[in-house]
């Protein structure tokens, strides 16, 4: 049997190595790929150099069965892309009459007369085939290196995209038995080595399906990959999505979400309390809103988010809160208590179902021995059941200690939601 297609992207200018640039062509022809069931197994980026574009164009076509390239097509003496791989395929450039004739009608069309320096954008190594541009004067090219189909596009997105549509995702297709198939399940709440551990032998390399993590903005996420015809895909994948509940508990967010836009931790919390038809109001003190705005970034987020309070002064917190002055003075602003006091009266005040307090010290400053930055205390009541709270200790700077506030409240909403205990988050 024939093995599965592998793609190799090469992204090529000086702009990018030097990191004016962000490459997004990469990442573009990849999820391209990846939607049509084809693997991406290298991104390489080169500055505007024909020998290390020649060599990683040789190494890649040697290693994979596509190479598509971007950048390097356009008129000027940065542009070589077409002589490296003239190169490599030890072709001569020879002019395109039929590209010196579209060049021709581009500028005619735009009633300029053609730029001498642009007629080198009419050459092409003698065995490869042209790809036509009608989006710039920059024309791709098409060629065979031993057992390798390279693609050869602009560099310029709108120009790029809809030649990668044309040309490229016809030789994309995977033959079915071939197909990869990727699902994604997001966890919160254990780290990502602790995620590792528990996955075990499912992310032995060898495996098919294969499980990866990654670790982003909080949400360690496993990548489930498959590789095989399409009938088998969906039978494995769930088998492998019930596997990783079983091991991973509560933690999993929800299975086979296909969207990895970080928003899952908020999107099962929001899910979880229309599936009740409750409401939850927030109080937030070094968050500053941070919670609320995090709840509110899902549309419809009116079904479940009553509103908030936002106490940043101890006087605040007693006024809007209701928080005794008492107890401020007596435990300090980020303790238990005042975060009890904060969540108590944020149900109290807002009439929702149940409510979320945060009070903490961001930093950098306002730390001390008893309680150093990163402390904070969060706070969970509801009309229904006990309330609680949990003593964090986060680290990572200011953003990090009000990001992993928030969602940590989230999580703790969640698995009180789910009727989970919360050995995942904090100390109580
Ligand atoms: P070129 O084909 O090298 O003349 O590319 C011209 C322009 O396309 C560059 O100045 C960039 O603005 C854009 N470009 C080139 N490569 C990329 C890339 N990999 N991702 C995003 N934009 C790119
Ligand atoms: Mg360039």
């Amino acid at each position: 049997m024939t093995p599965p297609p592998t793609l190799a992207i090469l992204a090529i200018g000086d702009e990018l190595t030097s990191g004016e640039r962000v490459d997004t062509n990469s990442a573009w022809i990849a999820s391209k790929a990846a939607a049509m069931g084809v693997r991406t197994v290298e991104h390489r980026t080169v500055g505007d150099d024909q020998p290390r574009i020649a060599r990683a164009m040789r190494d890649l076509a040697a290693q994979s069965t596509l190479l598509i390239t971007t950048g390097g097509l356009g008129p000027t003496l940065d542009d070589l892309t077409r002589p490296a791989l003239a190169e490599v395929l030890g072709s001569p450039l020879v002019e395109d009459p039929e590209a010196l004739a579209a060049l021709r009608k581009w500028y005619t069309g735009r009633s300029t007369p053609m730029p001498e320096a642009n007629r080198v954008q009419a050459l092409r190594p003698e065995s490869a085939r042209r790809l036509e541009n009608p989006h710039g004067t920059a024309p791709g090219l098409a060629a065979t290196l031993g057992q390798a189909r390279i693609f050869c596009l602009p560099g310029p997105p709108r120009e790029m995209c809809p030649m990668f549509d044309r040309f490229v995702t016809p030789a994309l297709q995977a033959a079915p038995q071939m197909r990869v198939h990727v699902r994604i399940v997001p966890t919160f709440g254990l780290g990502e080595s602790t995620v590792a551990d528990l996955l075990g032998d499912l992310m032995n390399r060898e495996r098919n399906p294969v499980v990866g993590t990654t670790a982003s903005g909080g949400i360690v996420t496993c990548r489930i990959r498959y590789t095989g015809p399409a009938a088998d895909a969906d039978r494995l994948l769930e088998e492998s999505i019930a596997d990783i509940r079983g091991r991973l508990g509560p933690a999993v967010l929800s299975g086979h979400d296909p969207r990895d836009d970080g928003l899952a931790l908020v999107r099962s919390v929001s899910d979880l309390l229309r599936q009740r038809g409750q409401t939850v109001a927030t109080v937030e003190s070094c968050t500053g809103g941070l919670l609320g705005e995090m709840i509110t970034r899902l549309p419809g987020s009116s079904d479940v988010f009553a509103g908030g309070l936002l106490t940043y002064t101890d006087a605040l917190k007693a006024r809007l809160a209701g928080v005794d002055p008492s107890l401020i003075e007596q435990h300090g602003a980020v303790s238990r208590e005042v975060a009890l006091a904060m969540a108590a009266g944020g149900l109290e005040r807002t009439g929702a179902d149940h409510a979320l307090a945060i009070t903490g010290i961001a930093g950098p400053g306002g730390g001390s021995e008893a309680k150093p930055v990163g402390t904070v205390w969060i706070a969970r009541a509801c009309t229904k059941s006990e309330p609680e709270a949990r003593r964090f200790r986060f680290q990572g700077g200011r953003d990090w200690v009000r990001q992993w506030s928030a969602m940590n409240a989230l999580g703790m909403l969640r698995l009180s939601l789910l009727e989970a205990h919360c050995s995942l988050l904090g100390e109580s």
